[in-house]
């Protein structure tokens, strides 16, 4: 028997979250007697903020599965695929290698896809696209979990996951396995408690082949190696992009073929009535995003903006940009262009957006050393206060 198990992070805020689960799904096998490994597949390229990771970790009866097994790059076919935030169910996109793939596209057939979400499954497969197969879309409540490259979050999420796996796939990993790994590697009982809650309440959906988002994701051929200029001579990018019906106005040149929506967990949205067309934003982000347009507005350009929230505190004029979580939108359509379209149909969409405060509480993850302690020290006064 061999059981593999996919983990879809944000690369740097979930970079320990997703080593966490891979590596006590291999602890808990070796709890069973059988063979395990856990690896990242970007052992041999740099992550960045928000652009989708993976970490695998395959199990084995014997060494001779485990290495027939891990005779490929990346393990197709899983049999559970997990999503430590929700916003990776519309897609995962990593520096432009073939588009967007769906979440569930390396789930085998029959198997599941586990999100940590406080949306409903049903709300989820909006998301998740058509798969053409049977499979099973698990959710375990709870908001996504940031932290950052030196700060580790411990909320619990890696042993929740583990619980809920047990629950999912008892033929790669039992609960009993994963309490005792638990036990080994982080010896505290109150994880070990988490973990079984998780098991207890993670609720699973069957997904019918037909059922999700029927879009078909964005793709593109990769050239062949004998179909490269030779010289390794790689085209540029041209400076500008024509738009047509613009005049005036500037649009960067992109690569063509890196999307980078897939890198978002929220958008910013742009009011621009109050612009003051300062400019500040354009200078300032760090992704070349914001297109001028033919009236000197800056509009954030949905195909390259990786969701950073640079615009958002740079800003000066209050409530012009608001970061707002990426669950909340469909498509990735210019925001200026619905402006000139009309204006009172998008100021009421602004202001629907931006108020709607219980999707935006979003975050990406520590800035500082200390800053989760200062997190545990403001919800502890939080509790004192009979806050929640
Ligand atoms: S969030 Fe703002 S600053 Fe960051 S990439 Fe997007 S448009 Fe640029
Ligand atoms: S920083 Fe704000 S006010 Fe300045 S141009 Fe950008 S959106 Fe307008």
């Amino acid at each position: 028997m061999t059981g593999s198990v996919e983990v879809v992070y944000r690369g740097i805020f979930q970079k320990h979250l997703g080593q966490h689960i891979t590596r006590g799904i291999v602890l808990a096998a070796r709890k069973e007697g059988k063979v395990g490994i856990s690896f990242g597949r970007y052992g041999d390229s740099p992550e960045r903020n928000g652009v989708p990771a993976k970490s695998f970790a395959v199990v084995a009866d014997t060494e001779e599965e485990l290495e027939a097994h891990l005779a490929r790059y990346e393990p197709t076919n899983n049999d559970i695929t997990v999503a430590v935030d929700d916003t990776l169910c519309k897609g995962v996109e990593s520096w432009a290698w073939y588009g967007l793939q769906p979440i569930n596209k390396l789930t085998r057939a029959g198997g599941t896809v586990l999100v940590t979400s406080m949306q409903t499954a049903d709300e989820l497969l909006k998301d998740c696209h058509r798969k053409g197969a049977e499979w099973n879309l698990g959710v375990i409540p709870g908001t996504a979990s940031f932290s950052g490259l030196w700060v580790y979050k411990d909320d619990h999420t890696d042993v929740r996951v583990l619980g809920a796996i047990a629950k999912v796939a008892p033929r790669i990993v039992k609960l009993a396995s994963v309490e005792a790994a638990i036990r080994d590697e982080w010896k505290d009982e109150l994880k070990v408690a988490s973990a079984r809650k998780a098991h207890d309440r993670v609720s699973l959906r069957k997904v019918a082949p037909d059922e999700g988002n029927p879009e078909k994701p964005y793709e593109f051929k990769l050239p062949k190696w004998q179909e490269m200029k030779e010289g390794l001579v790689i085209p540029g990018i041209p400076v500008k992009e024509e738009v047509p019906g613009w005049d005036g106005g500037y649009r960067p040149g992109r690569n063509p073929t890196f999307k980078k929506y897939a890198t978002r967990t929220m958008r910013p949205v742009v009011d621009f009535e109050t612009c003051t067309k300062c400019t500040i934003c354009w200078l300032q982000c760090p992704d070349s995003c914001f297109d001028v347009t033919p009236t000197g507005h800056y509009d954030a350009n949905m195909e390259a903006c990786c969701g950073c929230g640079v615009c958002e505190a740079v800003c000066p004029v209050k409530d012009c940009i608001t970061m707002v979580n990426e669950q909340a939108f469909e498509g990735n359509s210019s925001q200026f262009e619905a402006y000139e379209k009309d204006a009172a149909a998008y100021k009421a969409w602004v202001k629907e957006k931006i108020t709607d405060k219980t999707i935006t509480a979003r975050s990406h993850g520590f800035r500082y050393r200390g800053q989760y302690e200062d997190e545990l020290a403001g919800t502890a006064a939080g509790d004192a206060k009979g806050g929640d």
